[in-house]
């Protein structure tokens, strides 16, 4: 295990990056081998509540069209998706108070009909509606913490509250959910101190999932005159915490593939062994715009598994055809 001086001087020393990403390479095949599980990400609504400073998705951002799935729909894109072969499948949204407890417990019960390991990424939500949903099936659960400075997320976060969104991850860990989190890379005024503290947060709350990806600044924010996040400085937060948390499983995400053409193909060989790609339908994908130049976003979810998948073994990996249950949720925490 590495101390915050240790990662700090990792981060920082540019001589050290190959090394880094080599030895998180191992780490990675040691630990939970070759196979690259794949979620298919049904983005249902992008509507939100919040004003995330980063986010497209903010609610005052006027200029946004905005949508939100029917719950028929979501469960024939669930079905679509298990068609293609995905055995699990994540549910994201803007908090949308439109799908009540009772929406959700429906939309979880009928997708949990099917043989698949189910993940929402719905935002912050009460201890009870947590359990409705775990007890209608859901299985596990992504909410990023984004930054574990409090003074930062103050900042980034108007009107939401630090310690909420601790109390999300607790009640979802007592609650029996796989747990998932991460950060973003980039934030106005973040340092390489943040970055360490965000590496030992992930280590200190246990996590089973940790998804970590780079700014990418949105031109109807408040950041659009700030820098996007850097893709290597990202790679690197990513293989320090397979480092750190040897057994958990880390997708190679999104925003990393937005920066660098082969964003995913080289997290993946950094300490990556999870891709989620789109399972949307075409005509929602590209006003699921947390930010901009979003990949993938003419395609449909049957051309986006063929091409991850022919990636994937272009790499001399292979698809996983299990459901890929965190390796450290099975051993230390079910
Ligand atoms: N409403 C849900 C899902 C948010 S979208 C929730 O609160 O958890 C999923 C993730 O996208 C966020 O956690 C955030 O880290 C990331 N994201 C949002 N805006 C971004 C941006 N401009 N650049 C990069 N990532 C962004």
């Amino acid at each position: 295990m590495l101390s915050k001086d240790e990662i700090i001087d990792i981060l920082t020393d540019e001589s050290k990056t190959e090394w880094l990403f080599s030895l998180a390479d191992k780490v990675r095949k040691d630990n939970v081998g070759d196979e690259v599980h794949l979620r298919g990400l049904i983005e249902f609504s992008n509507i939100c509540k919040q004003q995330c400073k980063y986010c497209g998705l903010r609610s005052p951002n006027k200029q946004i069209e905005r949508y939100r799935l029917s719950e028929d729909e979501i469960i024939g894109c669930a079905e679509n998706a298990i068609n293609l072969g995905y055995k699990t499948l994540v549910l994201q949204s803007g908090e949308d108070d439109y799908y009540t407890v009772d929406k959700m417990v429906t939309i979880i019960s009928e997708i949990k009909k099917y043989n698949v390991a189910l993940t929402l990424s719905l935002g912050e939500k009460s201890y009870e509606e947590y359990k409705a949903y775990k007890e209608a099936g859901a299985d596990r659960y992504l909410i990023r913490i984004e930054t574990a400075n409090k003074n930062l997320y103050r900042k980034m976060h108007p009107n939401m509250d630090y310690n909420n969104r601790i109390r999300c991850l607790k009640d979802l860990r007592e609650l029996g959910y796989e747990v998932g989190t991460g950060c973003l890379v980039g934030l106005p005024e973040q340092t390489i101190e943040d970055l360490a503290n965000d590496i030992i947060f992930f280590k200190e709350i246990e996590a089973d999932m940790i998804g970590i990806g780079p700014l990418i600044t949105h031109p109807q924010t408040p950041l659009k005159d700030e820098h996007n996040g850097s893709f290597w400085l990202a790679l690197k937060v990513m293989a320090l915490t397979r480092i750190m948390l040897p057994d958990i499983n880390i997708p190679a995400t999104t925003a990393m593939e937005t920066l660098n053409p082969n964003g995913r193909l080289i997290a993946l060989q950094s300490g990556a062994n999870v891709v989620m790609p789109n399972v949307t339908a075409t005509e929602y994908r590209p006003k699921y715009e947390i930010y901009p130049n979003k990949i993938c976003i003419n395609d449909n979810p049957d051309k986006c598994r063929g091409c991850i998948s022919g990636k994937i073994m272009s790499i001399g990996r292979k698809v996983a055809d299990t459901d890929g249950q965190s390796k450290h949720y099975s051993k230390n925490i079910k």
